[in-house]
């Protein structure tokens, strides 16, 4: 997975939808220069903010005055092995995270798709997997360390100064800038994957039951077409080790996952209306597999195809309702989608910006290449999650 692009007055997020041309790029080593650095910023009156490895693709890590990198600021600086508690400086990558708390006997809950982002890119934005009982990454969190617009550098958490901790968590880099997070894993935990086909009608048949049996689920539907590919995860016991080998992970994920989707993607730019049919084929071409991985090796997947995406968190009950809108939309308006729609869920948390503030949810996220134009397709969707209570990942 490629960084966002910094270089002195430049900055393009991944996606490539969002630029800025910070005046000054500050990349402290130490929270002490972070400290300083936002100290000297709030005295000349200037605009801070810090950016992560640039994956979100609104304009929120957008930083025109004074952009501050984390870079520097990463690793593991304590664990308690007793809890499972780990402190962790807010520049860390998921990438390096993840092996590095393997080594530990150690695992994040629960991941998302991807293990580019930065510890504190992804916590600050409410970052979430899949798993109907399992909230998003920010659950996990039971302290931060901030450095806050006047330059202090403190600790919070339930205990200490909680409406700071209950604001910061999901923060969306707005209440200063994060660095170091204490946080609760889970002993190691290795996780057997089952990727299947399916009719989109057989996913949705008796959801509820299999989202209660499994501890992730998630679908990719295919646009055009009422084809599927269901993915399921649950726990494996160690002697259940079976990852796939180099040579399957080479041709499912770099082949088909991005060379060949690329190049379909750029046959759909180039002729639209081959769309519908190019997605019955790559929908049937999908076939089934199982593998037991460590954890973060199956969250995680790397992306190579560029894409612009939207995603909306409903009601769980609202996801049938807006899906056969979404359908009727897709019909009705003639647009030609070569992306599958994500769907994902996510138990409920207390965390006062999180999409799942007070509410289990059902999450749809829309993609469109980043060679086609996304506006008509994203406004019509976020007009029909408006009407299911939709909340804007
Ligand atoms: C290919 C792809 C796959 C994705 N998959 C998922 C997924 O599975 N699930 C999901 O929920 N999301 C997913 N996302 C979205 C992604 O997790 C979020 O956009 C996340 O914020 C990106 O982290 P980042 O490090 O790139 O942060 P950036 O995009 O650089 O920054 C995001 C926000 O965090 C703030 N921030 C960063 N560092 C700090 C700090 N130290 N202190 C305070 N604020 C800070 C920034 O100011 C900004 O507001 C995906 C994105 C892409 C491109």
């Amino acid at each position: 997975m490629n960084r966002s692009e910094t270089r002195p007055g430049h900055w393009r997020n991944w996606a490539g939808n969002q630029s800025a041309a910070p005046i000054e790029i500050a990349t402290p080593a130490r929270v002490d220069e972070l400290a300083n650095v936002i100290g000297r910023a709030a005295v000349a009156g200037r605009r801070v903010k810090a950016v992560g490895s640039g994956h979100s693709f609104s304009g929120i890590a957008v930083a025109d005055d004074l952009q501050i990198h984390l870079e520097r600021l990463q690793g593991i600086t304590s664990v308690d092995r007793e809890t499972g508690r780990v402190r962790v400086l807010a520049g860390t990558r998921l990438a390096d995270l993840n092996p590095l708390l393997w080594t530990l006997g150690l695992a994040m809950p629960n991941l998302g798709d991807i293990d580019a982002q930065t510890i504190a890119g992804a916590i600050a934005t409410g970052t979430h997997g899949t798993g109907a009982g399992l909230p998003g990454l920010a659950a996990a969190v039971r302290a931060i360390r901030i450095v806050t617009a006047d330059g202090r550098d403190r600790w919070c958490s339930p205990g200490v100064e909680p409406d700071l901790f209950a604001a910061a968590r999901v923060g969306l880099g707005a209440l200063g800038v994060i660095a170091e997070y204490e946080i609760a894993c889970l002993p190691a935990y290795l996780l057997r994957a089952r990727e299947e086909p399916a009719r989109l009608g057989d996913a949705l048949d008796g959801l509820d039951a299999r989202l209660e049996a499994h501890r992730h689920l998630e679908f990719y539907w295919f646009p055009h077409t009422d084809r599927v590919q269901i993915k399921v995860n649950d726990r494996a016991p160690e002697a259940d080790f079976a990852p796939l080998p180099r040579w399957r992970e080479r041709v499912d994920d770099d082949l088909l996952t991005n060379v060949l989707f690329e190049r379909i993607n750029r046959l759909a730019a180039a002729r639209p209306t081959l769309t519908p049919r190019i997605n019955q084929i790559s929908a049937r071409a999908l076939s089934a597999r199982e593998y037991v991985d460590r954890s973060y090796r199956v969250f995680c997947t790397r992306r190579s195809v560029r894409f612009v995406e939207s995603e909306y968190a409903v009601p769980r009950a609202a996801l049938v309702p807006v899906l056969t809108e979404m359908r009727r939309w897709i019909d009705r308006s003639g647009a030609t989608l070569p992306f599958p729609v994500e769907v994902r869920f996510a138990a409920a948390d207390d965390i006062w910006l999180s999409t799942g503030y007070d509410r289990g949810n059902a999450y749809i996220a829309i993609h469109q290449y980043h060679r086609l134009d996304h506006r008509p397709y994203f406004a019509a969707f976020e007009a029909i999650v408006a009407e299911h209570a939709g909340r804007p990942h």
